[in-house]
Parts: structure tokens; C-alpha cells; sequence
């Protein structure tokens, strides 16, 4: 990977490895969400293949097929997915912003994100302990969107 090419490259410009590292793995995109209209809702149940405990896609490279609403993000992409967590650092790069300094690769590891209750664990559970009927108690967010 290039030396801090977060901040010398857009997000097109990088290679796959420096991609997936941009990454924090905060997992907050693995949660169930409910998209309508203007507004978001964030539940705090995860697809069932997040590895609540370390926050990471236990099946990364097969997640599209096994997970049919799951979302392949892109440079391209970033954009237009406004139900992003305003802290996922592909938005934050994309907007011009700083990395946060939290981030795995400024510290070295997500000690100091979890810490700040970044990543999804330990309060998430996994969509198959929820019936879906009892979704509306474990809504963490409701936000507007632009
Ligand atoms: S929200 Fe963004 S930074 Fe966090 S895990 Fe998802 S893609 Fe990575």
C-alpha cells in the first residue's frame, strides 16, 4: 500500500488492498436497516453472517450470493448510499474529511474504536435470535435523509 494514500488518493484511485483497508470494520453497515422514502431506520441486529465479537463478514468473499440485500459498496456507490453510518470512513474520505483517529490504520488495531462504541459490538444480535415481529425494540436510529 501507498504511504497515507488515504490522504493523497480518491477513493477510484485506490488499489483493492488500500480499498478493503480503508475499511474500519466498525460492521455498522452489517445492521438491519429499513429504507423509506426520507428517512433510515438502524436496528441493532446484525445479518447473520457478521461475526458480532470481532465485527467482521464471516464469509466475505461469498457474502453477495448467500446475502441477496446485501450491497457490494464501490467508489462509484458511495455516494448515493446516504444510509452509510456517518462515521464509515468511505464517506468521510469521499466528503474530503480527515481519517477519524480512531481508525485501524492510525492506531494499528480497533482497540480505540471500540472504546468509543464504534463497532457493533458487543450491543448487536444476530437477525436469526430476532423474530421480526419484535424488530421494533431494538431500533437504535431513526435518521433523515437528504
Ligand atoms: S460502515 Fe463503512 S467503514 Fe464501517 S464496516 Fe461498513 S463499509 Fe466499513
Amino acid at each position: 500500500m501507498r504511504e497515507e494514500f488515504w490522504k493523497h488518493y480518491a477513493l477510484e484511485q485506490l488499489s483493492p488492498t488500500e480499498w478493503e483497508a480503508l475499511c474500519d470494520g466498525c460492521g455498522q453497515c452489517c445492521l438491519v436497516r429499513e429504507v423509506e422514502h426520507d428517512q433510515v431506520t438502524v436496528f441493532n441486529i446484525a445479518c447473520g453472517l457478521l461475526d458480532i465479537e470481532q465485527s467482521r463478514c464471516s464469509d466475505y468473499e461469498n457474502r453477495l450470493s448467500k446475502v441477496p440485500y446485501c450491497s457490494q459498496l464501490t467508489a462509484a456507490n458511495v455516494p448515493e448510499y446516504d444510509w452509510l453510518p456517518e462515521s464509515c470512513t468511505y464517506r468521510r474520505i469521499h466528503r474530503g474529511e480527515a481519517l477519524p483517529t480512531w481508525h485501524p490504520l492510525l492506531t494499528g488495531s480497533r482497540e480505540q474504536m471500540r472504546k468509543e462504541g464504534i463497532t457493533v459490538c458487543p450491543s448487536a444480535v444476530s437477525v436469526e435470535q430476532v423474530p421480526r415481529s419484535q424488530r421494533h425494540l431494538h431500533i437504535i436510529k431513526v435518521k433523515a435523509i437528504y
